[in-house]
């Protein structure tokens, strides 16, 4: 089990991390940052760090249940709070996300402009897809995909005008890999990602620069499925750090997802199989497709490879159509 004894020693050490010298500080100074759902979890440890590097922070939060209930202005006010407490600069905005334009409102009304969007906010309606009612269906969706679609609609306009933006989406690890009882989350997570993918081609000549996280972190999001004592040693301020660096003026990365937590960054792409190529100009039989299964799913044959943009998939087809045999 992952609860054995080396790995509860190994989170011990974890829970015991002492401060780390680092190098030249990552500034924000004069820019201004939305946060959505940064009343609590994730959302706060990113507010809190870009306020503490400079930026001006529009701390959102609606303030409701992990199931999206209820809702009170304390959540986002208490960050606020601390941002002031520590010299920052910091306003809170109670929308939902479904109403992107307001939050977007709030950071040009408090400071005049929006160059840095982290969309975290969301919310869990696990299910069996069986069980599943339409609602949790469709308020999953218009929290994360809906609502990450109209935050950023809302603020392109000024993005674009500016030449300037950059913009952190939230996936998940279930929207890439799946997981039981979240169909409804992991389709809005992958849609996330495919926004993020297409977004970033579009934003790229305005230098807007968007990307997509799938985190892990100790919140009372995953509380509800993991032990305490990996809820306390998966620490959302080890998240933190790679949305900030993301959000920089010096970072050029865009498109892309990355897994990160527990202090571990890492770049996740695609990968696609050498595949089979039938012959292009003879007729295709679903037994040859059965006949030659193995080599179509073969990733071990050398050839696998890792395309990173739509024309680079499509010169695969292209190549097959030299593949022709002669009439017998
Ligand atoms: P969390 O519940 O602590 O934080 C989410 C915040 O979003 C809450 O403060 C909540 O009030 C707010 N929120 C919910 N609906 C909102 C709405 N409509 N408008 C504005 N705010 C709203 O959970 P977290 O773990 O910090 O999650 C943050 C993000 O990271 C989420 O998108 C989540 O799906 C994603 N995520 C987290 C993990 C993890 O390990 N914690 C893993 C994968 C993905």
């Amino acid at each position: 089990s992952v609860m054995d004894t080396n790995f509860v020693e190994l989170l011990e050490r974890a829970k015991a991390a002492p401060p780390n010298p680092k190098g030249e500080d990552l500034r924000y100074d004069g820019q201004v940052a939305l946060v959505t759902g940064a009343g609590g979890g994730l959302g706060r440890e990113y507010a809190l760090l870009l306020a503490k590097q400079g930026a001006s922070v529009v701390v959102n939060d609606l303030g409701g249940s992990h199931t999206g209930e209820g809702g009170s202005g304390s959540a986002a006010d208490k960050v606020v709070e601390e941002i002031r407490q520590a010299g920052g600069k910091a306003v809170a905005n109670y929308d939902s996300v479904e109403d992107g334009d307001k939050l977007v409102e709030t950071a040009l009304k408090a400071f005049g402009r929006i160059d840095i969007i982290v969309n975290n906010a969301g919310i869990l309606r696990d299910i069996s897809f069986a069980r599943m009612p339409e609602k949790d269906w469709d308020f999953v969706h218009r929290v994360h995909l809906r609502g990450t679609y109209k935050v950023i609609k809302a603020a392109w306009p000024h993005m674009v005008k500016q030449k300037y933006g950059r913009i952190i989406n939230t996936a998940s690890a279930v929207g890439l890999y799946g997981n039981f009882g979240q169909t409804n989350y992991s389709s809005a997570k992958l849609g996330i990602a495919g926004l993020t993918k297409t977004l970033a081609l579009e934003g790229q000549r305005k230098n807007i620069l968007v990307n997509v996280i799938a985190p892990n972190a100790g919140t009372r999001m995953t509380a509800t499925i993991m032990p305490p004592e990996m809820v306390e040693a998966l620490k959302p301020a080890y998240v933190a750090p790679l949305v900030a660096y993301l959000a920089h003026s010096s970072s050029e990365e865009t498109g892309s997802i990355f897994e990160v937590g527990s202090g571990w960054n890492a770049k996740v792409q695609w990968q696609r199989s050498g595949g089979f190529g039938f012959p292009a100009n003879k007729e295709l039989l679903p037994e040859q497709v059965a006949a030659n299964w193995s080599k179509i799913i073969d990733f071990e044959d050398g050839r696998a490879t890792n395309p990173s943009s739509t024309t680079e998939s499509f010169q695969g087809f292209m190549e097959n159509f030299s593949n022709t045999v002669e009439e017998e």
